[in-house]
Order: structure tokens, then C-alpha cells, then sequence
């Protein structure tokens, strides 16, 4: 193997921080994306860390295999956990917030990959899944943060599935279908499950409708399947200690279970053998075992692929050209089988396990070639700093294109469709306000942003303010919590306290403040107020996010990270 070549363009790399794997990828020098392997030749790190002093952790394969057995200490699917304020991992006398554990991922994933790309990796492109709300991403950030890392964008994992496939079809040579057509992303990792209609065009790469459960994924095959095992078992020896209420048991079937699981994908039958308490039993198990098993976690996953479909027919889009798999777990026949049947187009599994990774390198490199090309226009004064690339004139932005095209033996062409290529996102879930409501007088959610809403989205809604003279308004900002939205405060999430304050006098109640939310194409949200009195100057407002960390618990994590010494070997 030999020693990756840096390219020019300022590197941008891409990470999927998986639930169960994380993974890293560049654009190759010939253009394409790939995964850029660990020390070991392995191109996926497991998500797993194992805490073993105050300061030393094990992170990826070691940390996995000790993942029952060490309970207290290991940490493991802490994806599930980004965006939980107030949850905390404890070992060995030190907390560790989601963030603090995917910093460590982070960190073995970049120090396992450095023999490939020495020092290079610094600014990176990090995916989340796609239904992730506005706390979750930020969380990915931090951890970014963490581990020394420059996050210049989060983006959804279908997003990057898609661009990994979407973006070789903008490759000149590589044109061979219709310049339009729909997508449908079946993401099924090991903890969590996206769905997510995707519209590539020529310029334009864009998210129409997404569902999903991240309490979903492969892992809840291995525990049905696990079940199974143990009941043969203990049917087979009804003496014998169930090995599910022992850890080390209970390791040991879920990993048997896991391997029986990807065996099943190669081949229709296999054995397990289930040893514990001093027995053995030999488990004979069909694929349609596996499927009768599992039958409803698939079902789930067909409900949600359904829900999606009908927001994008909804949005104007009602054919799926194509249905690509992407996530591990997609490898299981019976997942293309019944989405070929569901959707009447034969479903494609494609690059499950590191699609993810590679079309964030290609949004990657997309952002760095981007960066020049702003860099290359504001150096010649032909665009304002800060301002858009398309604000450039045509005639200086192929210019531009031209000279990077030159400098980093690439055609003008490819530069300019990389430059050019716009990402569209939707806003993942509903955000609103708590408001008293006319009707009842009962405090309700009052939505302002719904799911599917194209991003950036940025949303006015008047309210009134309750008495005479009042100074400060509060207002709580709520995420939807389930699949659909609801006015009740116990259905949604409150994600954001905010006062508004300094409200002057002699306004009399019902005098009216509206409130704006924004968000971005990352997914993250502001809020802003305007008074009716002052419409021209916002009102100040305090967000207070409850998933937030403190500055002195940030401050404290960031040196706790950079404590952490490594021992995987
Ligand atoms: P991901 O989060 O995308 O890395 O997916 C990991 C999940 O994919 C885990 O639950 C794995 O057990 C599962 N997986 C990987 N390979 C296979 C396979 N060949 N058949 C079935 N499941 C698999």
C-alpha cells in the first residue's frame, strides 16, 4: 500500500460517525472518493470505547469485544445518546458527556488513519443521521471540537449516500441516464434507520421528504435473534443458567447472534453453537428463520419508507426511479426483496457500508475546491468577502474555475460543477413556540417550522404579549416530538428557554412581539423577536438550549479529552 499523495485543494475529509462503525474518506487524486484505511488495513473503526483508568481508554476493535463483559466501562452506540444533556457516561470516578465519548472515536479514527494521510486531517465534513434535530448536530459539532478537529459542515447521512452516487453521475464521462430522477435512500445501520427521498439533478442535489427511528437498526435483529438463541438453549437445558442473565452470556449470544445474522446474508442455513454454564447446544438456523424473527422490525422500516414516499408525492414528486441501500444492515436479502416488491424498482445496494463516508469526502472536496474558487474571486476584488459564489459574474467565476482547474489538474468543467452543485436539505422535524392559546387559555405548541421544509427555512409568526407594560417575554421553543406534530407540551421536546427582555413601557397587553426561527442548511436553529414598537431592532433574546453543555462543563471536557491517553495495543 502506498503512501496517499496530499492534494492541493486543502483537504477536506469526510466522517461518518457511525452508530456502531465510523469510518474516514478523501477524493483520491484521480478524483474519486475512497475510505482511507486504519492501521491495521481494516476500513471501518467500531464505535466503541473502553475506559480503563481515569485517563486511559481502548477505542474500535479491542473496546468491541469487551463490550458485554466490562459493562461499567465500555461505551458503546453513544450516537443514540448525541443531543442528551443530561446523560452522562461514568467510569473510573470521570463523566463523559456523548460528545467527550465521540471525541475519542474521533481521535482513534484520525490517529488510525494517519499512516495514510499524515497530518493532513483537520478540516472535516461529519454526517449525522438525517432525522437528527438541531441538538444532536450541534453535539456532533462539539465533538468535532473535541478532538481538535475543524467541523466546516454537518450533513445528513442520505445526503452523503446520495452524493457518493449522484455526484459520479455529474462526472462527464459517467452521464448515461436522465439528467432528473428520484432516489430513495434505505439507510439501515446498526442503531438506526433514515429514509429519505433524495432529487438529483444536474446542478442540484436535494432532500424532498425523510423519516426515520434511531432507535432502530441492526443491533435489534441481533437481540431478536439472540432471544431465539437462548431459548433454544435453555429448552435444551432447563437447568442450565439462561446465558441472557449473565453478561459475559449474554455477550457472547448477542455477538453469535450478530455473526449468525451476516452469515444468513451469504447463505440460506448455518449453526450457532450457544455454550454457557457448562453446556453447549448447536442451534440450527434458517434465513427464514432470521426473517420470521425479524419480521416486524422490517415492517417498521416499510411503514416509514411509505410515510416518506407519500411527503414527497405530497411535494410534487410521486416516482422513485431508484432505491439505493446503504447501512450494514441493508445487506440482509430480505431487505431489497421487499423494497423491490413495495416500490416496483429493483432496489440497489450500494457501497453500504462506506457510501456514507465517500460522498462526505465528495461534499468534502466540494467545500474545499468552493473555498478556493471564493478565495481565488476576493483576492481579485471580483467578489465581496462573505458573499456568495454566485455572486461572482459568470465571465470571472469560470475564471476562476479555469485557474484552480490548472493549478490542481482537474478539468474546468469538473471544478465548475463541484463549485456549482447545491446541496438542498430539509428541516428534519417541526419547531415551535409555546403560546397560550386563544381558545382555551391553555398553553399549546404553535409550529412555525414543519418537517420537510426546505432549508434554509425562516419562519415569522405574531404573538401578544399577555399584560400592560410588559417587560419580559419567556418563550419556549419546542421540537416535535413523535412522528407527527402536536400541540400538547408533554408530546414535544423543549429544546430552547429564551427571554425576551428590556421590552420598554406603556404597551398595553396584547401588544405585539413576533418571533422568527431560522434555520440553516445545517439544520441549526436561531431565534430571533421583534417588538410591534421596535420593529427595526430585534429584541434581545437569551437561548438557553437544554441539551447544551455549560462553558465550564465544555472547558472541563476539552481538557479531559486532551488527557485521554490511548492504549489499543
Ligand atoms: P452500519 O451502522 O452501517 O455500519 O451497519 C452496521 C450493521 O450492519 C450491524 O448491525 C451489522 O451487524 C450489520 N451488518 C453488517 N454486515 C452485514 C451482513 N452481511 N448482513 C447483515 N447485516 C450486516
Amino acid at each position: 500500500m502506498s503512501r496517499r499523495k496530499s492534494r492541493s485543494t486543502g483537504a477536506v475529509f469526510g466522517i461518518d460517525l457511525g452508530t456502531t462503525y465510523s469510518c474516514l474518506a478523501t477524493v483520491n487524486t484521480a478524483g474519486a472518493p475512497e475510505v482511507v484505511p486504519l492501521l491495521d488495513g481494516s476500513l471501518t473503526l467500531p464505535s466503541v470505547v473502553l475506559f480503563l483508568g481515569a485517563d486511559d481508554c481502548m477505542t474500535g476493535e479491542p473496546a468491541r469485544a469487551q463490550s458485554r463483559s466490562r459493562p461499567d466501562d465500555v461505551c458503546s452506540l453513544v450516537k443514540r445518546r448525541m443531543g442528551d444533556g443530561d446523560w452522562r457516561f461514568v467510569s473510573h470516578g470521570r463523566s463523559w458527556s456523548a460528545p467527550a465519548v465521540s471525541s475519542l472515536i474521533l481521535k482513534a479514527l484520525v490517529n488510525d488513519t494517519a499512516f495514510h494521510a499524515p497530518g493532513q486531517v483537520q478540516d472535516v465534513v461529519i454526517t449525522v443521521p438525517a432525522y437528527f434535530g438541531d441538538e444532536e448536530r450541534r453535539a456532533t459539532k462539539l465533538a468535532g471540537e473535541y478532538a481538535g478537529l475543524t467541523v466546516l459542515d454537518v450533513i445528513s447521512e442520505p445526503i452523503a449516500a446520495a452524493l457518493a452516487y449522484g455526484f459520479a453521475r455529474l462526472d462527464p464521462g459517467l452521464v448515461k441516464g436522465p439528467s432528473e430522477e428520484v432516489a430513495l435512500v434505505y439507510d439501515l445501520g446498526g442503531g438506526t434507520f433514515d429514509v429519505t427521498v433524495v432529487e438529483l439533478a444536474e446542478r442540484r442535489v436535494a432532500v424532498v421528504a425523510i423519516d426515520g427511528d434511531h432507535e432502530l437498526g441492526g443491533a435489534d435483529w441481533d437481540e431478536k435473534l439472540a432471544v431465539h438463541l437462548s431459548h433454544a438453549f435453555t429448552a435444551a437445558h432447563p437447568d442450565a443458567e439462561d446465558p441472557l442473565d449473565d453478561s459475559a452470556g449474554s455477550q457472547a449470544l448477542v455477538l453469535a447472534a450478530e455473526r449468525a445474522k451476516r452469515e444468513l446474508s451469504e447463505k440460506t442455513s448455518t449453526v450457532v453453537r450457544v455454550e454457557h454454564d457448562g453446556h453447549t447446544v448447536d442451534v440450527p438456523l434458517r434465513r427464514d428463520d432470521l426473517e420470521r424473527l425479524t419480521g416486524g422490525l422490517l415492517d417498521r422500516t416499510v411503514q416509514l419508507t411509505r410515510s416518506a414516499v407519500a411527503a414527497a408525492r405530497e411535494r410534487g414528486l410521486g416516482r422513485i426511479d431508484r432505491v439505493l441501500l446503504v447501512g450494514g444492515a441493508s445487506r440482509m436479502p430480505a431487505v431489497a426483496a421487499r423494497l423491490t416488491k413495495e416500490l416496483g424498482v429493483t432496489a440497489e445496494l450500494a457501497d453500504p457500508d462506506l457510501a456514507v463516508a465517500k460522498g462526505a469526502a465528495v461534499y468534502g472536496e466540494k467545500k474545499a475546491i468552493e473555498r478556493l474558487v471564493h478565495a481565488d474571486l476576493t483576492t481579485r476584488g471580483q467578489l465581496a468577502d462573505g458573499a456568495p459564489l454566485d455572486a461572482a459574474s459568470a465571465a470571472d467565476f469560470d475564471a476562476a474555475c479555469a485557474r484552480l482547474a490548472e493549478a490542481l489538474g482537474l478539468t474546468t468543467e469538473r471544478v465548475r460543477r463541484t463549485a456549482q452543485v447545491q446541496v438542498l436539505n430539509v428541516c428534519s422535524r417541526g419547531f415551535g413556540v409555546m403560546a397560550l392559546s386563544g381558545r382555551t387559555g391553555e398553553p399549546e405548541a404553535v409550529f412555525l417550522v414543519h418537517r420537510n421544509d426546505r432549508l434554509p427555512v425562516a419562519v415569522r409568526r405574531s404573538f401578544g404579549t399577555v399584560h400592560d407594560d410588559q417587560q419580559v417575554v419567556t418563550v419556549r421553543i419546542v421540537e416535535q416530538g413523535g412522528g407527527a406534530e402536536s400541540e400538547h407540551l408533554d408530546d414535544n421536546k423543549v429544546v430552547a428557554e429564551a427571554s425576551i427582555i428590556d421590552i420598554p413601557p406603556g404597551y398595553p397587553a396584547g401588544s405585539e412581539i413576533s418571533i422568527g426561527l431560522r434555520m440553516g442548511f445545517d439544520g441549526i436553529l436561531e431565534l430571533h423577536a421583534w417588538h410591534e414598537g421596535l420593529a427595526d431592532k430585534p429584541l434581545t433574546v437569551h437561548v438557553e438550549t437544554s441539551a447544551a453543555l455549560s462553558q465550564t462543563d465544555v472547558a472541563r471536557e476539552r481538557a479531559q479529552v486532551a488527557r485521554v491517553r490511548r492504549r489499543d495495543s
